[in-house]
């Protein structure tokens, strides 16, 4: 059996073709090609794949028709990312690969204060809006949203189309829609082989799209729809919404952060009782975690006269050596000690010290 080619996004040797293809000549382009699988990537190609024939079609052909301004009938998709804009803090949109424009005039249209920059290979054309514009260079890095709309399932590269990952801004979003392989079944179809051409040279699954996202880029919505395409026709469309969450720190290191955040605080604290003997309120959890490295009785163990707590009996039979354990009725013995509490000052304990112990002074920790 002869070498079949390796999977463009794990590299492992497909299987056998799922199907040869034959097309009529047309520059740059193959007229022979066939369509592999990997199923550990949920993805199919075809091959030939010649980056630099794609590329130069690609530049000699005009802009896709249905998307020029006035024409554009995909009012699923738009909703979809005025949906996304609304409801966050997005400032810039880039789509990437826009053709005529036309879902950037109806978002731009929609968010005035919003800047919508669109790319494409032959988008040198003007805009007539100002928060709009339109540009064949390739664009620079750091937009809070990203269109790649009917994108990548053209790119012969799956190298590039991980670069573009990187126009996204921190905390930045990436919207990718391609052709729902897994509906083409269910959708009519005009003629033979319709879903299968030499153009939709990737056909991506919402795994294979995740396997080719850079690591710190995590799913934050998705789903498939019906897409308006010719007159009457519908095109199974599937969207993946991916964030750049790289900048943001990894769990371990936020908890890190989290208990450093307080550590001057605690410090004094431990500085302010160091010299003093109290009893504790409340022999429970916070006051367990308030003796830790970094907690506010670290280190003052020999500092407690006792715990209060209503348990005490218990407790002090328990031999719990370390401590001694007085009853909160034991007014007498506790009243006008100082006393550490590590029970939340919100819990309404005031008028209960108050009230027991009139000649004590509270320290909530
Ligand atoms: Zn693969």
């Amino acid at each position: 059996m002869p070498l079949q080619p390796p999977c463009p996004i794990c590299n492992r040797e497909a299987g056998v073709p799922i199907a040869e293809l034959r097309f009529g000549e047309k520059p740059h382009l193959p007229s022979a090609i066939t369509l592999h699988g990997c199923a550990d990537c949920d993805f199919a190609f075809t091959w030939p794949r010649d980056p630099t024939g794609y590329r130069d079609y690609y530049a000699a052909v005009a802009n896709d028709t249905a998307q020029r301004h006035g024409q554009y009938r995909n009012l699923p998709q738009a909703e979809i990312l005025a949906g996304l804009i609304a409801s966050r803090p997005i400032r810039s949109v880039l789509d990437f690969g826009c053709g005529g424009g036309g879902l950037l005039h109806v978002l731009a249209e929609r968010f005035p204060q919003v800047r919508f920059l669109g790319f494409d290979v032959n988008a040198n054309f003007p805009s007539d809006l100002p928060n709009l514009r339109f540009s064949d260079q390739f664009p620079a890095a750091g937009h809070d949203l990203v269109i790649l709309s009917h994108v990548v399932e053209h790119m012969a590269d799956i190298d590039q189309i991980k670069d573009l990952f990187g126009l996204v801004g921190d905390g930045g979003l990436v919207h990718i829609e391609t052709p729902d392989p897994k509906l083409y079944a269910a959708r009519p179809q005009p003629h033979f082989g319709y879903y299968v051409d030499r153009l939709h040279i990737n056909h991506f699954s919402q795994r294979a799209i995740l396997k080719i996202a850079p690591q710190g880029f995590d799913v934050v919505a998705g789903g498939t729809y019906a897409m308006p395409y010719a007159l009457g026709e519908f095109y199974p469309a599937q969207y993946v919404v991916l964030q750049n969450r790289r900048a943001e720190q990894a769990v371990p290191a936020a908890i890190e952060t989290y208990l450093r955040a307080e550590a001057p605080r605690w410090a004094e604290v431990r500085a302010q009782l160091r010299d003093r003997k109290f009893f504790v309120y409340g022999f429970g959890d916070n006051f367990h975690r308030s003796l830790l490295p970094g907690g506010p009785l670290h280190g003052l163990e020999g500092n407690v006269i006792a715990v209060i707590d209503r348990n005490a009996a218990t407790l002090a039979a328990d031999g719990q050596a370390r401590f001694q354990f007085v009853d909160p009725t034991e007014i007498v013995r506790i009243d006008g000690g100082l006393i550490v509490c590590t029970v939340s000052q919100f819990s309404k304990l005031d008028d209960f010290f108050r009230e027991t112990y009139p000649r004590s002074e509270v320290r909530y920790v």
